[in-house]
């Protein structure tokens, strides 16, 4: 028994509100919309603020332990007392793209070359030093390809300027690489680590679009290089729940692109394509139950977002019955959203 607070309603809170509830744990989320796809399953919910410290130390007074599926939850109003998992220290690299990368290079990692741009004279440099193409993104609050601008040409530098708002940002060299690819791993309170397959990931538009592990070709090749390396993340972090990190395959090795201290998108497979899924993990871990196998069910697991109009082709999915549909109960589909996800299992 005992509840769960989990900071953020959105489908990751629902697929952690549904392990949770059949682990025999309760859940209350914190969240400032009145609504979300983790309302209808979870026990309570509390609309405030994420930068409500008053509200957020109400929140944890009321559970016995806080988790987060949302990244932007201000680190400073999460209480200080030893409750919250994965650990602030995560989160706080993990919010800041200038961080995570030097993290990721003290830990003897490689990354994109890249600069810190605060003002236009800092890009124009950063531009002359790493050559076009490149990609300007924001250190915070970037996702789905969000808040970053790909400039082809130097004459465009102020527009792409403005394109992030004028930021706080990096300047990161274009990776040429032959795939991408992510490390799903679970820390448990022991220090025990489970690692998922690797799964190679196709973006469209920046967002996610289909997930297959295990990954194959070159990927695979750079599967336990990187499998490795982000262990060694979650060691130096004291990491205790679901890690994951994205990197580039290319000629060189394996470069990593950036971490979510949390369950990932490229993860969702794991439900129906793992005998233990991602979000029961992170509920095990964090509530400091043994980590259950990460294997693989079948040979190769499938996994496609449903983004906006696409979810209405439900009965369509449905018809083929190999398939595994998730729809989050989401009202409102813009073009880009996330409203649902399809997987299928090859045995
Ligand atoms: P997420 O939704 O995964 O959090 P994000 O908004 O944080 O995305 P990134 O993961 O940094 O953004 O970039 C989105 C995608 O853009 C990457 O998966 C990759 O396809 C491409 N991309 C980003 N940075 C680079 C780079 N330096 N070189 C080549 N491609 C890149
Ligand atoms: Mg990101
Ligand atoms: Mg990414």
């Amino acid at each position: 028994g005992g509840t769960i607070g989990i900071m953020g309603g959105g489908q990751l809170g629902r697929m952690l509100a549904i392990a949770a509830a059949n682990l025999g744990y309760r859940t209350h989320i914190y969240a400032p919309g009145m609504s979300g796809p983790a309302t209808e399953v979870a026990a309570r919910w509390t609309h405030s603020a994420y930068d409500d410290a008053a509200a957020v130390a109400a929140f944890a007074a009321q559970v016995d332990v806080v988790t987060y599926e949302f990244e932007n939850v201000d680190v400073a109003s999460l209480p200080a007392h030893n409750c919250v998992f994965p650990p602030p220290e995560a989160l706080e690299v993990a919010q800041d793209r200038l961080t995570e990368k030097s993290f990721a290079e003290q830990q003897g990692g490689r990354v994109a070359p890249y600069r810190k741009v605060d003002t236009i004279e800092d890009l124009r440099a950063a531009l002359r030093e790493l050559g076009c193409p490149a990609i300007l993104k924001t250190r915070r609050f970037g996702y789905d390809g969000k808040g970053q601008e790909r400039i082809d040409d130097p004459a465009r530098a102020a527009a792409a300027w403005i394109g992030i708002g004028q930021r706080p940002a990096v300047l990161e060299g274009l990776v040429r690489f032959e795939a991408e690819f992510s490390i799903i791993l679970c820390r448990g309170m022991d220090g025990t680590v489970v690692r998922w397959d690797a799964v190679e990931n196709q973006h469209r538009h920046g967002i996610l679009d289909l997930s297959t592990a295990p990954a194959t070709g070159l990927a695979a090749e750079q599967a336990a290089q990187a499998g490795a390396f982000a262990e060694r993340l979650a060691e130096a972090l004291d990491y205790v729940g679901v890690l994951a990190c994205e990197f580039f395959a290319t000629k060189d090795g394996p470069v990593f692109n950036e971490m979510a201290p949390r369950v990932h998108n490229s993860g969702h497979w794991t439900i129906e394509g793992s005998v233990t899924s991602q979000f029961e993990n992170h509920i095990r871990a964090i509530c400091g139950l043994p980590l259950g196998s990460t294997d693989l069910i079948g040979r190769r697991v499938e996994m496609r977002n449903l983004l906006g109009a696409e979810a209405e082709q439900w009965q369509t999915i449905l018809a083929d019955r190999s398939n595994h549909l998730h729809l989050y109960g989401k009202s409102g589909a813009r073009p880009d959203r996330k409203m649902g996800h399809v997987t299928r299992v090859f045995v």
